[in-house]
C-alpha cells in the first residue's frame, strides 16, 4: 500500500490524444499518465504504470512458483560467444542489439535467454536425478524491432516472463509444457482477459502440435486466429491451411521449381550465394520483374526479422547491383510485427526508374510461379493455390466440429517444446538411468508483461478513459474531495483517506484545488475501479459512490461505506 495525495502524484494527464497513438491503448496510457515515450520504442514507466506492472508480475509470480518453476535473474547483456555458439548470432539478423566494451568485446543485449540459460544448466545438471527442473525469470528484454508501435505493445525494450524446463525425457517435457499451459490460463483469467490459446508456427524449430500463443482477443490485434464456433479448435491462421501444406512445407528439399526461366538457381545455389542458411529461406516470394524473377528472402530463425531483395537468376543482391537498387518495401511491417508474412508490394530502382510490384500483380502469384513451400497468405496473398487452400470463414473447423470463425488477437503469451536445439548447441547433457549421455529435453514459455498492460486497456476502457479490472488495478480506489476548500468536505476527505488506508485499502486520494469537472474527468481517465466523493453532502456524512465500469453511482452514508465495499 502506498500513501498518495494526488497532489504530490507523478501522473501528467492529458486531455487530447496525443500525436502518432494510433491505438486506444498507446493513447490511453500516455493521457491518464502510465508512460512516457524516452526514445522510439522505448518508454518509462511512470508511478502509475509500474503499479499494474507489479500488479501482473505478481499474478504471474504466484502461478509460475504454484507450477513449480523457480525464479531467478539473468543478466540483459550476453556474450556474442554463447550466440556463436547456438548459431543464432547470425540467424537472429538485426533485431538482436550488439555493442561492445572497452577491450572490444563482443555482446548483444538479450531479446531471449536460451543460450544464457542452457548453458547455465549444462554447467551445473549432469545426472538424471537432478531433472526436470523449470526456472524463470521477470527482466528485460531487448529487440530492434523494425518498427516499433502501439507504445509498449510492440516497443524495443519490454518486460517478459521466460521461463525454461529441462527435462530427461519427452514425457517430462509433455508434462512441463502442460503444467506451464495451464499457469499461463490462470495468469489470463486472473487479468480478467478475454483470450484463446491457439496452435501456432513452429517455424523452424520444434514439432508438431509443439507450440501454442496465447492471443487476447481484440480487433487491433496483429495476428489472425481461426477458431471453431463449435468446439475448442483454435489455431493462428499461419497453421490453420489445410493439413497438406504443413506436410510439404517440413519436407527437407527446398527448390524453385515449374519456372520456365533458364539459368533459374535453386535454393542450395541462392543460400550459398546469399551466405544464408535453407531453413531461414522458407518464407520466399518470388516477384516477376520485367520478366526476371526478383526473390524477396525474408529471413528469420522462426520468424522473419530481415528482408532482401536478390535476383533470383544470379544470386545477386539487388541493392549491390549496378542498376537496380531496393528503395522501399511496402507492406513489409507486417511481416515484422505480426506472424510471418512476406511483402506486399516492393519498390525498387530499375534503369533509373521508381518501379512499385505489387505481389498480387507482378505475377508472382500465378499458378506454377512461385516457391515451393511457400505459405500460402501468408507470404503472398491468394484465396487458393493448387493443393494449398487456406481456411476461410464459415469452413468446417479440421476437427469436424463446427464452422470456422476468424478473429484478431495480440499475442501476450507463447508456449514452445523447444527439444533439443539449444541442449545439442550447446552440449546441455546429462547422464540417464544407464550412464549415458543424452541432451536435455527443453521448452520455453514466454510472456510479454509489458505488452500484458496494453493488452489489458485493449478490452477495458470507454471513450473516457481507462476501466481497471480490479485484479491488477493500480489502486483500489478513488477518494475525491469536490471542493477542498469546504471544511466540512477536507474534513470527511482526510478521515475516510486514513480510514480506508487502515481497512487495507489502496487510495488514491484527489485532494487538488482544481475544479469539479477536472477532477471528474482525471478519474474516469485513470479508471479506478470504485470513485468516492465527498462533496456537497458531506456534512451530512453522506458520500457518492461511482463504480467505472457501469458508471453507477449511489450515495452511501459513511457508516454503511466499508460493508458497502467488501
Ligand atoms: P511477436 O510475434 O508479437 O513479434 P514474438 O513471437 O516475437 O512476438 P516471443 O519470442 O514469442 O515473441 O516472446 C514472448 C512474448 O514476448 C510474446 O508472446 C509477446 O507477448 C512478448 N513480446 C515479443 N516482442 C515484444 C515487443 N517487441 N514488445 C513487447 N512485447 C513483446
Ligand atoms: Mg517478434
Ligand atoms: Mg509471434
Ligand atoms: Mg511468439
Amino acid at each position: 500500500m502506498q500513501k498518495m495525495r494526488q497532489q504530490f502524484f507523478f501522473s501528467p494527464t492529458m486531455r487530447d490524444i496525443p500525436q502518432g497513438a494510433d491505438v486506444p491503448s498507446h493513447q490511453l496510457m500516455l493521457r491518464a499518465g502510465l508512460i512516457r515515450q524516452t526514445a522510439a520504442g522505448i518508454y518509462s514507466y511512470l508511478p502509475l504504470g509500474i503499479k499494474v506492472l507489479k500488479n501482473i508480475e505478481k499474478i504471474i509470480r504466484e502461478e509460475m512458483n504454484k507450477a513449480g518453476a523457480q525464479e531467478m535473474l539473468m543478466p540483459a547483456i550476453q556474450p556474442s560467444e554463447l550466440w556463436e555458439e547456438s548459431g543464432r548470432l547470425d540467424d537472429y539478423g538485426p533485431e538482436l542489439m550488439r555493442l561492445k566494451d572497452r577491450h572490444d568485446r563482443d555482446f548483444v543485449l538479450g531479446p531471449t535467454h536460451e543460450e544464457v540459460i542452457t548453458s547455465l544448466v549444462r554447467d551445473h545438471i549432469t545426472s538424471y536425478k537432478k531433472l526436470p527442473v523449470t526456472l524463470y525469470q521477470i527482466q528485460t528484454k531487448y529487440r530492434d524491432e523494425r518498427r516499433p508501435r502501439f507504445g509498449v505493445l510492440r516497443s524495443r525494450e519490454f518486460l517478459m516472463k521466460d521461463a525454461y524446463s529441462f527435462d530427461k525425457d519427452k514425457e517430462g517435457l509433455d508434462t512441463n509444457y502442460e503444467a506451464m499451459y495451464r499457469a499461463y490460463e490462470n495468469i489470463f483469467s486472473r487479468c480478467e482477459l478475454d483470450f484463446r490459446a491457439v496452435e501456432a508456427d513452429a517455424g523452424a524449430i520444434g514439432g508438431k502440435g509443439g507450440t501454442h500463443e496465447f492471443m487476447v482477443l481484440s480487433k487491433i490485434g496483429e495476428d489472425t486466429i481461426a477458431y471453431s464456433d463449435g468446439s475448442n479448435y483454435a489455431a493462428n491462421i499461419e497453421i490453420a491451411a489445410v493439413p497438406d501444406v504443413y506436410e510439404k512445407a517440413e519436407e527437407p528439399e527446398n527448390q524453385i521449381e515449374d519456372i520456365d526461366t533458364p539459368n533459374m538457381k535453386t535454393i542450395d545455389e541462392l543460400t550459398e550465394g546469399l551466405k544464408v542458411k535453407k531453413e531461414q529461406l522458407l518464407k520466399s516470394v518470388l516477384f516477376i520483374v520485367d520478366d526476371s524473377p526478383v526473390l524477396v528472402v525474408c529471413r528469420g530463425d522462426h520468424e522473419v526479422n530481415e528482408i532482401k531483395v536478390v535476383n533470383a537468376l544470379d544470386a545477386r543482391d539487388v541493392r549491390m547491383a549496378e542498376d537496380t537498387e531496393v528503395k522501399e518495401i511496402m507492406g513489409a511491417e507486417a511481416g515484422f510485427i505480426g506472424p510471418v508474412r512476406a511483402p506486399e508490394s516492393i519498390t525498387i530502382l530499375a534503369d533509373n526508374a521508381v518501379k512499385t510490384i505489387t505481389a498480387g500483380i507482378c505475377g508472382a502469384n500465378e499458378r506454377d510461379k512461385h516457391l515451393r513451400f511457400v505459405h500460402p497468405d501468408r507470404d503472398f496473398s491468394i484465396e487458393q493455390y493448387g493443393d494449398f487452400r487456406l481456411v476461410q470463414e464459415g469452413d468446417p473447423s479440421p476437427d469436424g466440429k463446427g464452422t470456422i470463425c476468424f478473429a484478431e488477437g495480440i499475442e501476450v503469451g507463447h508456449v514452445f517444446k523447444l527439444g533439443t536445439k539449444y541442449s545439442e548447441a550447446l552440449g546441455a547433457e546429462f547422464l540417464d538411468e544407464n550412464g549415458r549421455s543424452q541432451p536435455m529435453i527443453m521448452g520455453c514459455y514466454g510472456i510479454g508483461v509489458s505488452r500484458m498492460i496494453a493488452a489489458i486497456i485493449e478490452q477495458n476502457h470507454d471513450e473516457n478513459g481507462l476501466i481497471w479490472p480490479k485484479s491488477v488495478t493500480p489502486f483500489d480506489l478513488h477518494l475525491l474531495v469536490l471542493n477542498p476548500k469546504q471544511e466540512d468536505q477536507l474534513e470527511l476527505g482526510e478521515k475516510l483517506y486514513q480510514d480506508l488506508q487502515d481497512e487495507g485499502f489502496d487510495v488514491l486520494y484527489d485532494d487538488r484545488k482544481e475544479r469539479a469537472g477536472v477532477k471528474f474527468n482525471d478519474s474516469d481517465l485513470m479508471g479506478l475501479p470504485v470513485r468516492i466523493t465527498c462533496g456537497k453532502k458531506a456534512n451530512e456524512g453522506i458520500v457518492e459512490v461511482k463504480l467505472r465500469r457501469d458508471g453507477s453511482m449511489k450515495e452511501v452514508h459513511v457508516d454503511e461505506l466499508f460493508s458497502y465495499l467488501h
